[in-house]
């Protein structure tokens, strides 16, 4: 058995730690229990501890099975430096560099080995030649299709306990949600791993959604006071990321785009320049990040709305690893939503993957404390509000909106259920546009109600509308409007309906997250 003191005296010499972060410690010595384990763990929450520390101290080798090829060389020169044995397994080396390794691991003069989910072909070699005390599974999400992450190669993995039943195992993930959770103990065969689920509050992290209109001004406005400091800005696709990085680049700013289509020394590069506080802003894809460990980044903004709520945690988790205050804000929009829809319908699984996005837009929309709907997410409920979102700084105002929701219902009654949106607004406002009069609703008893409320101000209370649930959008139809049954209750029940003021959400004005 190995002792506490042992413990303590490995964290200090190979990692320069005198404590254990919340839950390492008990992970630790149930890992030493000869325990299966699962670990849900925020990103940074210092999940690799949890299998490098056991890895030392274990007589043999702790193989850890990991989805970022690219990355591994980074890991293992990090643990090397920290005096660490530490090597790679993958199919970019020659059979002699493979070889040397077997030989290494048969003499047990390596501690970890990173071996790749599409390497597995070499795992029987590896315990025939070897002693293997544990094996690790980093980033167990990607086994499961609930996951954000699917990667094929990773279902394959639960072969492993099925062989060899008596090595234990550690599954460790930053994604929590309970389906996942299971689909990932059940896919691997561990059904009976000891559970360590740490919080997921990251209350340094300060939360901001705001609306995607104006979105490179609302930027720039945002980085006026972080003169050098370090931070991202996730887009949805490639040209995203360049576009902005030159607009950026343009205005002073020290920014790069960083996405897949790079090169590899292209990447590298990037990254390690952003590392080591040589460029400021990263303009990336949701590729940027995984693996990637600066603890001192201090805001991370979406360009665009994630697609899920998972992955918008993970992202913004990237900001403050260091515990100090930092910002995240995302841009929230329609456009986006829609392009999103349009990728959960034609991937797989897309019942699933929409009702996540539902989650993300309601969370983008929320008018109540968005750690409280974060972390409900996650399976944590708090009962204070966090004092640190948007939400919280800036609480809605709430007035007697019925008028206004039967104006906007009542429109698209009376457009028959037909029309997105955007022309419910124009009706409401009575504008003349050519989409209009072809369609002869300017001869709509409604058209024109509603001229004192601007188009922005609309866009809000229909969103309010159906997020309260009067009003749902026909994904599949072109994005109509249509009513729901609640709906009928206001306008021939006289229901009342609360709606948040947002006359006075100025969004051109300066961003308050920066405090
Ligand atoms: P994760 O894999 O969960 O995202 P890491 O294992 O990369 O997190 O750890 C995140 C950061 O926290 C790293 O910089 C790591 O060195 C640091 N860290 C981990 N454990 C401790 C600890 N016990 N004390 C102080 N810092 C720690
Ligand atoms: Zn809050």
């Amino acid at each position: 058995m190995v002792e506490e003191k042992q413990i303590f005296t490995a964290l200090k010499e190979y990692f320069g730690y005198d404590t254990f972060r919340p839950l390492q410690g008990k992970i630790i010595d149930s890992v030493f229990e000869g325990n299966d384990n699962l670990v849900i763990m925020p990103t940074g929450g210092g999940k690799s501890i949890c299998f490098q520390l056991p890895a030392i101290l274990l007589p043999g080798t702790t193989l850890v099975i990991s989805p970022l090829i690219a990355l591994m060389k980074d890991q293992v020169d990090g643990l090397q430096a920290n005096g660490i044995s530490a090597a790679f397994l993958n199919s970019s080396q020659t059979e002699a560099e493979q070889q040397g390794i077997f030989d290494k691991v048969a003499k047990n003069e390596i501690k970890l080995l990173y071996v790749a989910p599409e390497s597995l072909q070499y795992i029987d070699a590896l315990f025939s030649s070897g002693n293997i005390s544990l094996i690790a599974i980093d980033e167990a999400h990607c086994i499961s299709s609930w996951g954000h992450d699917f990667r094929p190669a990773y279902t394959q993995l639960g072969y492993l306990k099925n062989r060899y039943p008596s090595t234990p195992m550690i599954a460790l993930t930053a994604t929590a949600d309970k389906a996942t959770r299971k689909d990932i103990c059940d896919q691997l065969n561990i059904p009976n791993a000891k559970r360590h689920i740490a919080s997921f509050d990251r209350k340094n992290l300060s939360l901001d959604v705001r609306p995607g209109t104006k979105k490179f001004e609302q930027i720039t406005a945002f980085l006026k006071g972080r003169k050098n400091e370090s931070g991202i800005i996730y887009c949805l696709s490639r040209k995203n990321t360049e576009d902005l990085a030159a607009k950026l680049q343009s205005k002073g700013y020290d920014a790069e785009a960083y996405h897949a289509g790079l090169s590899h020394t292209e990447r590298t590069r990037i990254q390690e320049d952003f590392i080591n506080d040589k460029n400021q802003i990263i303009c990336a894809t949701i590729a940027f990040g995984m693996g990637i460990d600066k603890s001192n980044v201090r805001w991370v903004i979406h360009f665009n709305l994630p697609k899920n709520l998972e992955g918008y945690y993970q992202e913004i988790g990237r900001a403050g690893r260091d515990g100090l205050p930092s910002s995240t804000l995302l841009f929230h929009s329609y456009a986006d939503v829609i392009q999103l829809q349009k990728f959960a319908e034609t991937g797989g699984n897309s019942q699933v993957q929409l009702a996540k996005l539902d989650r993300m837009k309601q969370y983008s929309e929320a008018l109540s404390c968005r750690r409280k709907i974060l972390l409900s997410y996650f399976g944590e409920l708090i009962t204070e509000d966090c004092g640190n979102c948007d939400v919280c700084k800036n609480p809605p105002e709430f007035f007697d909106g019925t008028i206004t929701a039967q104006k906007a219902l009542s429109t698209i009654f009376r457009l028959k259920e037909q029309e997105p949106i955007s022309m419910v607004i124009d009706v409401l406002r009575g504008a003349h546009n050519s989409n209009v009069l072809e369609k002869g609703y300017q001869q709509l008893s409604t058209f024109g109600i509603a001229k004192d409320i601007s188009w922005r101000d609309w866009q809000q209370y229909l969103i309010q509308l159906i997020n309260l649930g009067y009003v749902e959008i026909a994904f599949h139809d072109q994005n109509k409007l249509r009513l729901t049954s609640l709906a009928k209750k206001v306008l021939f029940e006289k229901e009342k309906v609360r709606l948040a003021d947002v006359s006075h959400v100025e969004i051109t004005k300066e961003p308050q997250v920066a405090e």
